[in-house]
């Protein structure tokens, strides 16, 4: 059997969640859990401070380790921010880039997206880049309108290869912590339009291999009908994901199907 043109990746994002203890004590419970899964790829973003010890801990039993945030420059005097080599050398392989949560709280820019995802790739780091309209886009009919901005502005200038690793994650902001889960119709719905977005601005071969998340509000009762769906091709889970338990039978989905 040929392998899937799309790996499933299913990524936690522990937001300003968890310790460096809470951290370990996270991947000891969720060791026996998810043993023998390869059907997926698993990611946690932790936060800064127990990136190491995620790293340490969640390698080894398959994680790979994503940062939830970085800054573009290489170094120099930005009190507060964490380059993207830093985050390599803590032995990050992703990043988040463009939560709605950065660009809602802390002022992220579709033009700072892009500055953050060439420093990414420029290092070494998987980007995950997030996009999704608000409640009140999607009301005022403005869902492909914001995603195509968001896309065409934080994508700008990437070559073909370079795009490569860049994976998607489609969150609209309206299921985000609101136990609001977008249909698996209007997910999918979102997905398509974002796919055919990224065979126009990069190339529909590129579109064709690049893995699209879907996030907000995903638990292990509605992972598997949206994982049912052709163009998602994984899942992007912040509150379901600080739990061993709830993650692991999240990352199971297809034993549920
Ligand atoms: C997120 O933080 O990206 C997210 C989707 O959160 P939640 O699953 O809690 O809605």
């Amino acid at each position: 059997m040929n392998a899937p043109l799309r790996r499933p990746l299913i990524a936690g994002n522990w937001k300003m969640y968890k310790t460096i203890a809470e951290t370990q004590a996270f991947f000891d419970q969720i060791s026996p859990l998810i043993f023998e899964v390869d059907h997926c790829d698993l990611v946690i973003a932790a936060p800064f401070t127990s990136l190491r010890r995620a790293v340490e801990t969640g390698e080894k039993l398959g994680f790979g380790i994503s940062a939830q945030d970085l800054y573009w420059e290489k170094e120099g005097a930005y009190t507060g921010e964490i380059s993207a080599a830093m985050l390599r050398e803590a032995g990050c392989r992703y990043t988040l880039i463009g939560h709605s949560e950065r660009r809602q709280f802390f002022g992220e820019r579709d033009q700072t997206v892009n500055r953050k995802l060439q420093a990414a790739l420029a290092a070494g780091l998987m980007p995950i880049v997030c996009v999704g309209e608000s409640l009140a886009e999607r009301e005022a009919a403005q869902t492909e309108a914001v995603l195509q901005r968001q896309l065409a502005a934080g994508l700008a200038g990437l070559t073909e290869a370079a795009f490569s690793p860049i994976i998607i994650a489609y969150e609209p902001v309206w299921a985000i912590g609101t136990g609001r889960t977008a249909t698996p119709e209007i997910a999918q719905q979102a997905h398509a339009f974002i796919r055919n977005q990224l065979a126009g601005l990069v190339s529909p071969l590129a579109a064709e291999r690049c893995r699209i998340l879907y996030g907000g509000s995903v638990k292990p009762d509605n992972i598997s009908g949206l994982m049912a769906q052709p163009d998602i091709d994984g899942a992007l889970v912040g509150g379901a994901s600080l739990d061993a338990g709830s993650f692991a039978a999240i990352v199971r989905y297809q034993e549920t199907r």
